[in-house]
């Protein structure tokens, strides 16, 4: 009897593991929350006005529209049994299971921090985030006020990225556009609680990560904690001193925490890590569930003695890996291969570490370039970013500085 495999989210992993599985006798529902695949690595751009949000997110049926054994539906997963998940609006039986759902931001135990200074994670997030930060300047044009300053807190990828971009914009982009105000005068904070920014990458090619930063206009704080935020203002935090700040808008890229759907299989045996993460066997089942499978960023799993990172590529091959297993051609335990780390910073710099390969720089930028457009879901994106981005590049614009209001306003 063919088997029913269900995917739950259309992420690196479940989308991957939904097209290896193309030729398999299985039948396959794929179900995910938003009816699109999100390029995440490329949400910064869109918070910061370079990309709209179509150029970087696919409808998930749209691109399996060709693979006749799958069924997308746009639903919530909300519980999971030993054959069967429970959404918002059905029961799903399946012989198979592959959860990968992901992660979201951490707080560290202050949630209420989230209205005040949101991370980048979903679509929502980054209009949000882009109409805060375009909105303030809007605002200092209109009241003369024209002391700004844009808090970044993280400086891991995320946080260098984001920092590195408002630079750019308020440097750049912005610098014609008004008549009151300079918006090249905007602080732009990258606040670090640990010693360097982007800490999983070598020493040197932090230095160089900084020293970029600090070219662009950013003021690196490494060794300063938030210790508090509340209605625009930001305390932070370094041994006895302290500093006080009142940001127009904070970033918050400091931390991440796994995709509450793990907790539905604790019930089923499964254990979570201090992150959420699901700890999985070696072959990345749940323990006592061989039909069970645990990938992505929701997968707490070593290779080669070291933690698998919550990177898209180590996703991906998670998502390859299962469907192998479920075709029957392969067993063993997951190894995870890593091609190399890379790191943007505004709009032609960057950093590389391809192991005894390092570069920084304009090649560091061009290789983060390429290898983002290449994994860009679907022909139509590619075109459209390659082609705002050359615009952007050589114009130094960024033309999808929208505001959006979510709420009605006077007049609409
Ligand atoms: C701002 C940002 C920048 C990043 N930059 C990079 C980078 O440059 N390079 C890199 O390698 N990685 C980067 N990452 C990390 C990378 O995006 C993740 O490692 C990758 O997305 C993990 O893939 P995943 O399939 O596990 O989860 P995701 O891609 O997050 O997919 C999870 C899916 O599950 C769905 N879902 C969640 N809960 C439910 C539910 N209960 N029911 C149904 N559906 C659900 C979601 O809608 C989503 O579609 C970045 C991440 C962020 C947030």
């Amino acid at each position: 009897m063919t088997r029913r495999v269900v995917i739950v989210g259309g992420g690196f992993a479940g989308l991957t593991a939904a097209q290896r599985l193309a030729r398999a006798d299985v039948v396959i529902t794929l179900i995910d929350r938003t009816n699109y695949h999100l390029f995440q690595p490329l949400l910064y751009q869109v918070a910061t006005g370079g990309l709209s949000p179509a150029d970087i997110a696919s409808p998930i049926r749209y691109v399996l529209r060709r693979q006749d054994n799958v069924k997308v539906i746009q639903d919530t997963v909300r519980e999971i049994g030993a054959d069967e998940v429970v959404t918002d609006t059905a029961t799903i039986g399946f012989d198979e299971l592959i959860v990968a759902t992901g992660a979201t931001h951490h707080y560290f135990g202050h949630d209420e921090w989230e209205q005040d200074a949101p991370g980048l994670k979903t679509l929502a997030d980054a209009t949000g985030l882009r109409a805060r930060i375009l909105g303030a300047f809007e605002t200092a044009e209109r009241t003369g006020r024209a002391e700004l300053t844009f808090l970044v807190v993280g400086a891991g990828p995320t946080g260098v990225e984001m920092a590195g971009a408002i630079a750019e914009m308020a440097h750049h982009a912005l610098r014609r556009d008004f008549r009151d105000i300079d918006p090249s005068a905007a602080r732009i904070l990258l606040v670090e609680a640990g010693p360097r920014v982007l800490s999983a990458f070598p020493a040197d090619l932090s230095r160089k990560a900084e020293q970029q930063l600090v070219g662009l206009g950013v003021e690196v704080m490494t060794g300063w904690q938030v210790s508090d935020v509340a209605e625009g203002r930001a305390v932070l935090r370094s041994g006895d001193e302290e500093s006080v700040l009142n940001p127009q808008a904070i970033v918050w890229a400091a931390g991440v925490k796994a995709s509450s759907l793990g907790s539905a299989l604790v019930p089923l045996g499964a254990t979570l890590d201090r992150s959420g993460r699901v700890a999985v066997n070696p072959d990345l089942t749940i323990p006592g569930h061989r039909n069970i499978h645990v990938v992505g960023d929701l997968a707490a799993v070593t290779s080669d003695g070291k933690p698998v990172p919550g990177v898209a590529p180590a996703a991906m091959q998670m998502g390859r890996y299962v469907a192998d297993v479920i075709r029957g051609e392969r067993s063993g335990p997951f190894r995870y291969r890593n091609k190399g780390n890379l790191a943007t910073i505004g709009r032609s710099a960057g950093v590389a570490d391809f192991g005894r390969v390092r570069f920084s720089g304009f090649p560091a930028w061009a290789a983060w370039l390429g290898v983002h457009i290449f994994f860009l879901i679907g022909f139509e994106n590619r075109l459209l970013v390659m082609i705002q981005w050359a615009w952007n590049y050589v114009s130094r614009s960024r033309s999808a500085r929208l505001v959006m209001r979510h709420e009605p306003v006077e007049g609409d």
